[in-house]
Order: C-alpha cells, then structure tokens, then sequence
C-alpha cells in the first residue's frame, strides 16, 4: 500500500470534476452578484413611495442573494482547498480519524474532508 490514499488516476480525475464544479460555482456567484446589482439598481429607479413594499422587501432580497452568494464562495473556498491539498498529495485522508476516505464518496462529495462514518457521527 503506498502512502497517498489516492492513486493517479483518481487524483487526476478528482480534480477535473472539481474544476467542472468549481466554474459551475463561480458562475452562480457571478450571476448573483449581477441579480444583486439589478436589485441596486431597481430600487433606484423607483420612488420609494409607489406601490411597491417600502424597503423592507428590497432589503431582505438583497440578503438573501448576499448569503446565497456568500455560501457559493465558500463551497469554492473548500474546493480550492482539496485542489491544494490533491497537489500536495495529502488528499482523501479523513480530518477526524485520518483513514482513506473512499474514491466514490470523494467524488460524490466534492471538497469533503471527512470519512462516511465520522460524516455520520456529526
Ligand atoms: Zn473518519
């Protein structure tokens, strides 16, 4: 058994499903900091004092696209953490009990740093 818990392959394959995921992640970020932009500018526009809600609403969407956002750039924040740890070849170890985490869970779960049964016992 060699030391790194993931062969090549997997490794190589790993990475290109989290490079998928990660553009895929981006462009979410990106098209919600325009929908956020759009909410800015919506509100802008128009009087405050028409039909529409007074601030409350406006303020609570532009909460709501900020965290979804937020949440976006973290899940790229960990993916760029496996990518880092795939090139230092400390990848597909478990956090907490430090055996292999399996390839399948590892590509089912991008970016996860912990094996399915310390994922179970949280
Ligand atoms: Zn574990």
């Amino acid at each position: 058994m060699s030391s790194a818990p993931l062969s090549d392959v997997e490794r190589a394959e790993l990475r290109a499903l989290m490079s998928t995921e990660r553009a895929r992640l981006v462009a979410q970020s990106t098209a919600l900091r325009e929908t956020f932009d759009e909410l800015v500018a919506a509100a802008d526009l128009e009087p405050p004092d028409d039909e529409h809600d007074p601030d409350g609403t406006t303020a609570y969407e532009r909460a709501q696209v900020t965290s979804m956002r937020e949440a976006f750039e973290r899940e790229v924040a960990s993916i760029d953490a496996a990518l880092a740890a795939i090139d230092a070849g400390t990848y597909g170890r478990c956090a907490v009990c430090d055996r292999p985490i399996g390839f399948e869970r590892l590509a089912a779960v991008l970016g996860t740093g912990l094996c399915i049964t310390c994922a179970a016992g949280r």
